[in-house]
């Protein structure tokens, strides 16, 4: 038996409470199921013939086929269709309890117990003709699947604005890069706990900057179709006491570079005179790791920053002094100006979280442990032992902890495969592991916030 509410994608598909990251929903009065999945769930099989584009679907001795181009069928992540118009051909049974809605092979009825207990655990509180459906299509848009540019990213960024008003503020700057990008930045969220996420400081990571932009979206779409249950996390709760401060790309220049190439910098003579290091250089622009200026901006953070090494180049530099640079200037105001309990920095590769050094006060470690052990164990993530001899700095990171005195971690997305920039077209590969991370920081920036 499978057991959905409308309007939210948590479902106990044969006694097993999942995400199914699809959401059965009500238009004009006809109840929409994502009916592949229904099928399967039940035991059933699904084809699709590419040349007619007919779906088919079997559920024992009994079969119906139609055309996806069907106007009561809407293609979202999968195909929605009418669920009364399958229940008869396949012999399903859809029962009714007030949004929520069982759909079997058999004539169970659910006792009352057994209506307020899964009710409960989808975390269902009913359904609604809710506003936006009318205004723009309800699923997300962010396309991860393609290299990730500034225009894109600008353009989603005010996208969700204007889908979701009461979650986002306006899109704003914090600051312009060295070619005079603004360094765009939004906040989502509605509480007074604040959290920094930001992405791409290193310009060939730019899949981090995709896959902060595709759960704004998914978080945000959570939020208002009661998808409130996401795992174990209570999204529409985070998102009301958690002010998430984003700053999906830190170095524009840098990913422009890697995605256009060094003829639509805007000084490329300039440009070519930076030499390629051996991290990454193989690969051309397209392994560009530094800013425009060929300075490795998290080595360019104004704290324990004794001296300067290196020269420009494509990887390793640290700036001729500590915050030489306008993309390190602009986080540290950031930083500076905001009264904020954790900071994450989404870099790539490798499945690990940095946060903590050499410099910091034990104390900080020992209360920082046991939240990056929980992010670790639930993301599979590997967590880097404190360094406590070393003294590192330099670092973004270490410029929130030693002064800031607040959680940071820098988390590398991606498993590790020392090619760059990571494919776009496996973006589902990085996105899974990691699908819950902004919510856990939320729940932990709220346990911070207001210890018991
Ligand atoms: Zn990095």
């Amino acid at each position: 038996m499978l057991v959905y509410g409308i309007d939210t994608s948590n479902a106990y598909i044969n006694g097993e409470l999942v995400n199914t990251w699809t959401t059965p929903y009500i238009y004009d009065e006809i109840s929409m199921f994502p009916v592949e999945k229904v099928v399967e769930n039940l035991g059933g099989s699904v084809e699709y013939n590419n040349d007619t584009r007919i779906l088919t679907l079997s559920l024992y001795a009994k079969t119906l086929s139609f055309s996806v181009d069907d106007k009561e069928c809407n293609i979202l992540d999968t195909v929605f269709y009418p669920i009364r118009n399958i229940s008869d051909e396949l012999g399903i049974t859809v029962k009714w309890y007030d949004g929520l809605v069982t759909v079997s092979t058999d004539d169970t009825v659910l006792t009352d117990e057994q209506i307020a207990f899964y009710k409960n655990e989808l975390g269902y509180s009913g359904y609604e003709d809710v506003w936006w459906r009318d205004r723009l299509t309800p699923q997300w848009f962010v396309d991860p699947y393609v290299p990730y540019t500034y225009s894109q990213m600008d353009a989603d960024l005010h996208t969700l604005r204007k889908m979701y008003p009461d979650l986002f503020s306006e899109v704003y700057s914090i600051g312009q890069s060295e070619e005079g990008r603004e360094i765009l930045a939004i906040n989502f969220g509605k509480g007074d706990t604040k959290v920094i996420l930001c992405a791409s400081m290193h310009a060939r990571e730019y899949i981090a900057t995709t896959y902060l932009m595709y759960y704004l979206d998914r978080y945000a779409y959570g939020y208002y179709t009661n998808e409130i249950k996401e795992d174990t996390y209570n999204i529409r709760e985070i998102l009301d006491n958690v002010t998430f401060i984003v700053v999906p790309q830190i170095n524009p220049d840098g990913i422009n570079l890697v995605q256009y190439g060094v003829e639509n910098t805007k000084d490329p003579d300039a440009v070519k005179q930076i030499p390629f290091t051996s991290d990454g250089g193989e690969y051309g622009y397209r392994g560009w790791k530094s800013n425009i200026n060929g300075v490795d901006l998290n080595a360019n953070f104004p704290v324990l920053w004794p001296y300067p090494y290196g020269s420009p180049n494509s990887s390793s530099y640290s700036g001729a002094e500590a915050g030489s640079e306008a993309e390190t200037r602009a986080m540290v105001d950031l930083m500076d100006n905001t009264d904020f309990e954790i900071l994450v920095s989404f870099h790539t590769q490798g499945e690990v979280i940095y946060w903590m050094d050499g410099n910091c006060d034990r104390d900080l470690v020992d209360k920082h442990k046991p939240y990056i052990e929980r992010i670790c164990r639930e993301t599979g993530f590997e967590m880097m032992p404190p360094d406590l001899d070393a003294g590192v700095g330099r670092c973004m990171t270490d410029y929130a902890r030693y002064y800031k005195r607040a959680m940071a971690m820098t988390i590398e997305l991606c498993p590790y495969e020392g090619n760059y920039p990571y494919p776009d077209e496996d973006f589902d590969r990085v996105a899974w592991p990691a699908r819950n991370i902004g919510l856990m920081i939320g729940q932990i920036a709220l346990e911070l916030a207001d210890p018991m």
